[in-house]
């Protein structure tokens, strides 16, 4: 049964920024081996998954052509240094996104030049760092992400992100947050873009031990199992189907402004 298991486990990429883990010992002493390590070891405690990490600091991010045609699901933790983010590699995740990859974005990766261009909005928020308690509630019970959580579960210590969140209306709503200071914010959100699912999860600030956390852990576990492919579909492609090529004999009517041989340019 194990076996079974292993040789279809899911692919995840974790992604990490790896900045605040050079730069600042209170995050290093939480991370010793960085956030991205420590995402890859929560999911690791499953043999579904086969994790490996990339950093921004890696040649082309470590998320180069193969590395994500090898990827089934991306998780990307982002929040100092989303501008050095190369142009061409955000392009590449796409891409991988609308052909089926799975992305899980977390928390101030809600700036992340992917995140923003796969929602197409601001992805605007407010924001406080009071070291005050969340509690995410389940909104929806039946989804596979929540599976296992419960009505609810709380952090202790969490950065507050409030609404209005600036995203498009999401397709599923699977967590929202109160915050002890009052506000709330939908925390637990998915997407389709193309033929890939997203979805994003508001904990995860890098002062906090926050990715240590089993329920954090669970739901990460719960997502990457959640967003796997299912399929591809081709992208970038608009074939011209000419008129004797039709599933149904066809004679062409009506005036046109295309020439012949002209019918592929859209
Ligand atoms: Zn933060």
């Amino acid at each position: 049964m194990r076996e079974t298991v292993a040789m279809q486990a899911i692919r995840v990429t974790v992604w990490g920024e790896n900045v605040h883990e050079q730069k600042h010992e209170l995050v290093r002493t939480i991370y010793p081996t960085g956030m991205h390590r420590c995402i890859a070891d929560g999911l690791s405690e499953s043999d579904e998954f086969l994790t490996r990490t990339a950093t921004l600091q890696e040649p082309e991010h470590g998320l180069s052509e193969q590395m994500l045609a090898d990827t089934d699901v991306l998780t990307w933790w982002g929040h100092a240094a989303h501008g050095q983010v190369e142009d061409a590699v955000v392009e590449r995740v796409q891409k991988r996104v609308w052909e089926g990859m799975g992305l899980i974005v977390l928390h101030s990766g809600h700036y992340s030049k992917i995140f923003k261009r796969l929602m197409g909005t601001a992805c605007s928020l407010r924001w406080r760092e009071a070291g005050e308690k969340e509690r995410l509630w389940v909104c929806n019970p039946g989804h596979p992400i929540a599976q296992g959580i419960g009505d609810c579960f709380e952090l202790p210590n969490t950065e507050m992100y409030g609404e209005p969140f600036a995203i498009p209306t999401p397709d599923e709503q699977v967590f929202i947050s109160w915050f002890q200071g009052g506000e709330v914010f939908r925390s637990g959100c998915t997407w389709k873009r193309g033929n890939g699912k997203i979805f994003y999860f508001r904990p995860g600030h890098e002062s906090y031990p926050i990715f240590h956390h089993p329920m954090v852990k669970l739901v990460l576990k719960n997502a990457c199992r959640w967003a796997r492919p299912e399929g591809s579909q081709w992208i970038d492609r608009c074939p011209n189907i000419p008129i004797g090529e039709a599933p149904e004999p066809l004679a062409k009517q009506g005036p046109s402004i295309h020439q012949p041989g002209e019918e592929g340019l859209r």
